[in-house]
């Protein structure tokens, strides 16, 4: 059944499903109902990270140095529990600027710069052509083992077969179309490539399923099971040691060697370097940023899909130990290779079927990272090497061009292309000498300097573009100096005099020992030296470095992401504005004009603009705009296109600083002046208020003493212009001008002890006092009042009272002013009051009840406050300064006492004061002023 022919025809068959499969996810994107919007989705486009590399190449790792394959399973679990907020914020800043991939992000934080764009493109390319290799190299070992069923064993090397008859240049030939019908379809990179997504996310499916089948089929049809094989390899020698071992010499076990971590081939350091290296990848490769950053369609996904993510890994990697184990079983004379233990276990076992779903599964998890990465690739070149270029040649070519969306378009499918044979080149020459995981690892390494410019990007707004640019270039050339060259020496393209003896017989810059050091293994050595250099030479020159003005803008945007909102970002730090027709004839050059309108009628919509009346540009449309551009040409690019058009009055560096800061202050500021100002309006508002009041006061008091005086006058006159008036007459009026001068005093009394009180200034004399007394003497004074109004009074008074400390005197006001207030409040002739007083060992209570008009609740606290007195319509002008219950109030707080008023309005009131009985020692305390 498997003959090549039907291979051939799977194999395509299996491209033209994936062919499908975009196409129907782009439509269904097109009518607006996406299918890969859910965190399940994009979990499983997630999982483009496991590629041949892991289909295949984990058994190998295995095989080779036991548990260590399972670091690059574990950082990236690792990155997405812990690190999952960088993610975010990586996510967030790439949506608000537009940008399509890590070069660009790189370039955009950094001032927008054409040079970092470029050179971290050359990084990625170089870097990841490996990887690329990697896959083409598995795709056809995969073909050349299967068509050769059911020989396992044969050996063969690449070179026997032409390129003309390789099947894997096809397929990369294939590969490439399929990028570029799904992944340049638009300009805009950030319009997300559903369809490619849904396929991506259909091969993640498939090869995780069918590593799960040869895993199950390996582990419980050729064996019974997990206890079954563990058990056979616990007693099995290891082949590799028994060679050559001298006895004592290591574990001679294979069990031993696989389930320790501290093999010799694969140290504690080493672990903690391929989980860095692997934490680090799962963020910065190029596929992984296209697909986590660049085709995120919701921030939210990212919730689930930190812990879905990790469990695919786990999933995927169950049965890589059996299938390892397994194979050294099978095969121990070691003519089988061990990446290819996954495929040539059911051949060997004669299992057809099983042998072409791992077949399929393997070209799955090739193809998906081949299409993304080719893609992500191809984005860069384009943007950030190839359009700065162009954008330098003399104006009046570019004149010459109406649109630019059909070239840039061009460029990326050529760059696709590019890419795919340069990672078939490769593999081709140098691909043959390397597993499949040494080949990955050399990428990891090259895409892990990314970090310290793009972390420190997000993180520090003191990192410059010349600090990036000297970390990148010095982290990129160490990774150059200690993988890149020395992986051409088995191809003959260098001297292996260069690796065994170092350059020009320099040992210390041996590469694999670089200044000696020694420990490391090959990957380790590199990671350690690239990232500390690189670390070193970001850190170093940022701190010595000035940064431009627009380094600075741009680093308060990414650091501070969660501050600025989408809208106003950008606009924060233009002042330039444009003509219209100037903006969007430039637009329409690189988007097109369907495109253009679109962009533009969206701003207009949402903010209730219309074009018909608008010439120019302001500032936030202008940023705008070139957020647009940056979609398509990358934020460099995109810069230097708008300010060719915009009168850009450049911000100096002051007033950006000036500006960043009052942004960041603003709003701790305008959140105090709210507070403030709401403070000093309420202040405000109650100086009015007694203000008022007082006025209110002084025309109460003056009316007070006018009535008084008034009849003190006429009466004087009439008795002075009638000297002979008769006796009892004279008498009449005599008393009632003595009665009104003594209203008088009172109230200027009144007035005065208030003013006293308010002071501090008034003079207390403190005795043990009576309270009966004090209200004794109070009535006998308001007699004449009560008597007046015909009111009666009764009394409940207990006897022998407990004494108190106070001033008599004071008290008696405060009793005098009850009692009055009582009269005045009472109906004449049905007015009744009682007079009640209570005790006990701690304190007396006095309370004045009146059947009068009552108070109502709302104001029954404010009459004790000074200057208030209760207006109400029924009652008519109220007569009093509406001072007395202040200064009552007063008097009995000072005597440590309380006063209060329970009142029901019509049935009458009664206020009640207490104090605190007499004590000895209590006494001295009151003493005071
Ligand atoms: P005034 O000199 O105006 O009486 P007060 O401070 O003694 O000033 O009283 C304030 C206000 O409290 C009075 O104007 C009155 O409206 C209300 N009030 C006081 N005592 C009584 C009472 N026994 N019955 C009804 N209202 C009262």
């Amino acid at each position: 059944m498997l003959e090549t022919g039907v291979i051939l025809f799977v194999s395509f068959g299996y491209m033209g499903l994936l062919f499908g499969i975009a196409h129907y996810g782009d439509k269904r994107a097109d009518a607006g109902r996406s299918i890969i919007s859910n965190p399940y989705i994009y979990a499983l486009s997630l999982a483009v990270y496991c590629t041949a590399w892991t289909f295949y190449g984990s058994v190998g790792l295995a095989v080779g140095s036991g548990l260590g394959f399972l670091t690059i399973y574990i950082g990236p679990t690792l990155m997405a529990l812990l690190g999952w907020s960088i993610w975010q914020k990586i996510i967030r800043i790439s949506k608000i600027h537009r940008i399509t991939s890590i070069a660009d992000f790189i370039a955009s934080r950094y001032g927008k710069s054409t040079t970092l764009g470029g050179l971290a493109t050359n990084i990625a390319v170089i870097g990841v052509i490996p990887y690329i290799a990697l896959q083409l190299k598995a795709i056809s070992t995969g073909f050349l083992l299967i068509t050769q069923y059911p020989d396992i064993s044969a050996p063969f090397s690449f070179s026997d077969v032409p390129v003309m008859f390789d099947p894997a240049f096809y397929i990369a030939l294939l590969l490439a179309v399929f990028a570029i019908l799904f992944g340049t379809r638009h300009l805009d990179a950030t319009e997300r490539h559903e369809g490619l997504v849904a396929a991506i996310a259909f091969e993640s499916i498939v090869k995780l399923a069918a590593f799960l089948t040869v895993g199950i089929f390996v582990t419980y049809f050729i064996h019974n099971g997990f206890g079954d094989l563990f058990q056979k390899a616990a007693v099995y020698p290891d082949p590799q040691n028994t060679l050559g071992a001298k006895p004592g010499s290591g574990s001679a076990l294979l069990f031993d060697k696989y389930l320790t971590i501290k093999g010799q081939s694969f140290s504690y350091t080493d672990w903690s370097i391929y989980l860095l290296i692997s934490m680090l990848a799962i963020v910065f490769l190029p596929r992984q940023f296209q697909i986590a950053v660049v085709e995120n369609v919701n921030e939210e996904h990212l919730n689930k899909a930190i812990w879905l993510f990790p469990l695919y890994l786990l999933a995927i990697n169950i049965f890589v130990l059996p299938v390892a184990f397994s194979g050294i079983l099978r095969f121990p004379d070691g003519n089988a290779d061990a990446d290819f233990f996954a495929l040539t276990l059911p051949m060997a076992e004669r299992q057809q079927l099983i042998a072409m779903f791992v077949y399929l599964g393997g070209m799955s998890a090739a193809t998906g990272m081949v299409i993304v990465e080719t893609i992500a690739l191809s984005t860069m070149i384009c943007n950030d090497l190839v359009m700065p270029v162009l954008l330098r040649l003399p104006i009046e070519e570019m004149g010459l061009r109406q649109d630019y969306s059909g070239l840039l378009l061009t460029i990326r499918r050529c760059s696709i292309v590019l890419v795919l044979l340069l990672g078939y080149a490769y593999f081709r020459t140098i691909g043959e000498f390397y597993a499949l995981v040494s080949m990955g690892l050399v990428s990891f390494v090259a895409v892990a300097q990314f970090a310290p410019a793009l972390l420190g990007g997000i993180f520090w707004k003191g990192g410059t573009r010349t600090g990036a640019i000297c970390g990148l270039l010095a982290g990129f050339a160490v990774w150059t100096y200690t993988l890149f060259l020395p992986s051409l020496v088995p191809a003959g393209i260098i001297s292996d005099v260069f690796v065994t003896r170092g350059p020009m017989g320099i040992e210390l810059l041996k590469p694999f020992e670089l200044f000696g050091l020694q420990g490391f293994n090959q990957i380790s050595h590199a990671v350690f030296w690239s990232l500390l250099v690189n670390t070193g030479a970001y850190i170093g020159a940022s701190i010595f470095s000035r940064p431009r003005t627009i380094e600075h803008t741009q680093a308060a945007l990414f650091v501070d992401v969660f501050r600025y909102s989408e809208e106003a970002g950008e606009s924060h730090f233009w002042r330039g504005t444009a003509s219209l027709p100037d903006l969007r004839s430039l637009l329409v050059r690189f988007l097109g004009r369907r495109r253009t309108d679109e962009a533009l009628a969206d701003y207009a919509d949402k903010r209730k603009l219309s074009w018909n009346y608008l010439v120019t540009a302001d500032a936030n449309l202008v940023s705008y705009a070139e957020r647009l551009l940056a979609g398509a040409i990358g934020s460099a690019s995109a810069r230097v296109m708008v300010a060719s058009v915009v009168k850009e009055e450049s911000l100096g560096i002051e007033e950006v600083l000036n500006i960043l800061d009052e942004t960041q202050q603003v709003i701790a500021y305008s959140r105090e002046l709210e507070k403030a100002t709401a403070e000093l309006q309420e202040a405000n508002r109650r100086l009015k208020d007694l203000d008022r009041l007082k006025d209110e006061f002084i025309s109460t008091v003056t009316h007070e003493l006018r009535t008084p005086l008034t009849s003190v006058r006429s009466l004087a006159e009439i008795l002075h212009t009638n000297p002979d008036i008769a006796v009892d007459q004279h008498k009449n009026f005599t008393g009632i001008i003595i009665k009104e001068s003594e209203r008088l005093t009172r109230l200027i009394n009144q007035v005065l002890d208030y003013e006293k009180i308010e002071s501090a200034q008034m003079d207390w004399v403190i005795i043990a006092t009576d309270i009966k007394e004090v209200i004794e003497d109070a009535v006998a004074s308001t007699r004449q009042l009560v008597e007046d109004k015909n009111i009666r009074i009764d009394y409940e008074l207990i006897d022998n009272p407990p004494l108190i400390s106070g001033d008599r005197d004071r008290l008696v006001q405060v009793m005098v002013n009850l009692i009055s207030n009582a009269v005045k409040f009472c109906d004449s002739d049905r007015g009744k009051i009682i007079i009640r007083l209570t005790a006990n060992a701690e304190q007396v209570q006095v309370d004045v009840e009146d059947n009068g008009i009552g108070i109502r609740a709302r104001d029954q606290n404010k009459i004790f406050e000074k200057f208030q007195q209760v207006k109400d319509p029924s009652r008519g002008r109220p007569y009093g300064t509406g001072i007395g219950l202040t200064i009552s109030k007063r008097i009995i707080d000072f005597h440590h006492g309380q006063i209060w008023v329970k009142s029901k309005p019509g049935i009458g009131s009664t206020f009640s004061f207490s104090l605190p009985t007499h004590r000895e020692t209590a006494l001295t305390s009151y003493k005071r002023s």
